[in-house]
């Protein structure tokens, strides 16, 4: 059997820091540590922090007094960072630089006094996290049917910002909608969708021409996971995403000359090896790299932890 890797695929720069930025704080200050929400949204990460002493809380008021906190990757709205410093709690901020630069242009859109539409799923951390660092009016849609039934007080003052794990193409025709109604309508385009997701959707639309079935490793509740297998299904192959190896159901790759492999932002490389390994007991092996976007981005640890960087 042969199988085919994407480039690139797997951690991306924001996911890298969030995790660093926990494991730092566990070496500087020790167990426990209190992490808000998933540190990024991938079950074995969080298991293996777990292990070593770090609690997840859904609100900082599951965090006993001067807990350090955490917030995760996705980012969090202005009231939980209020509640945090009314508890008067120690926080390290791990919201990826890429999402707090939304974060900042709907706020620069609200201070012109526009309704800011935000491109995104509902229910997303990330979503909260942006809908509350917003003031104002946000409209949050996901489709194109959703622009139709938008009502804005002023359409001169409208503005738009993005999710940044969305697809690429959905997200076009969504603005492009958004200019049709609103002409005067301003916005970053798709620019807000990360260089981690699109890089990796460009991988997996390479991936689906030269194999027959993909696997995509990730966790459920991975945005960008769930959309690449989207693409992979949109463009006529067979997409599965898995956990991991545990989760690949031999049936799938029964019959396939060439299977592809990738994985969300936010799922460990090792996963990726396992889910090889277990192809690799079903059938031997032949492995290839697709060639790709060879990444090189890196942030800075926030000022807390920049010492021990
Ligand atoms: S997917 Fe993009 S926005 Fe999300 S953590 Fe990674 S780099 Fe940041």
């Amino acid at each position: 059997m042969r199988v085919v890797l994407a480039q690139p695929r797997g951690f991306c720069a924001g996911v890298e820091r969030a995790i660093a930025i926990v494991e730092r704080a566990l070496e500087k200050f020790g167990p426990p540590i209190y992490v808000r929400h998933e540190i990024v949204h991938n079950r074995h990460v969080v298991e293996r922090l777990r292990a070593k002493g770090v609690v997840f809380v859904e609100e900082v008021s599951d965090v006993p007094p001067g807990g350090i906190t955490i917030f995760s990757a996705h980012g969090v709205a202005r009231a939980v960072v209020e509640d945090a410093s009314q508890r008067s709690l120690p926080v390290i901020d791990a919201t990826c630089p890429l999402v707090s630069k939304v974060h900042l242009e709907g706020q620069r859109y609200a201070r012109q006094g526009r309704e800011v539409v935000l491109i995104g799923h509902a229910g997303h951390p990330e979503i909260e996290g942006t809908m509350g660092q917003i003031p104002g009016k946000v409209h949050l849609i996901a489709t194109v049917g959703d622009v139709e039934r938008l009502t804005v007080t002023d359409p001169e003052m409208v503005a738009y910002v993005t999710q940044t794990t969305l697809s690429v193409d959905d997200t076009k025709a969504v603005i492009t909608a958004l200019k049709e109604r609103y002409p005067a309508i301003v916005g970053p385009d798709t620019k807000d969708i990360c260089y981690a997701t699109q890089n990796r959707q460009q991988a997996v639309r390479a991936l689906a021409k030269v194999v027959d079935v993909i696997l995509v490793v990730g966790s459920k509740n991975s945005s960008n996971s769930n959309r690449l297998r989207e693409i992979a299904a949109e463009l006529g192959v067979a997409s599965y995403l898995v956990e991991d190896a545990r989760a690949l159901n031999p049936a799938w790759v029964v019959g396939a000359g060439a299977v592809g492999v990738t994985a969300g932002a936010s799922a460990p490389e090792q996963l990726v090896e396992e889910v090889v390994e277990r192809l690799g007991a079903l059938a031997p092996v032949e492995l290839t790299v697709l060639p790709g976007i060879d990444e090189n981005v890196r942030f800075r640890m926030p000022p807390e932890l920049a010492a021990t960087a």
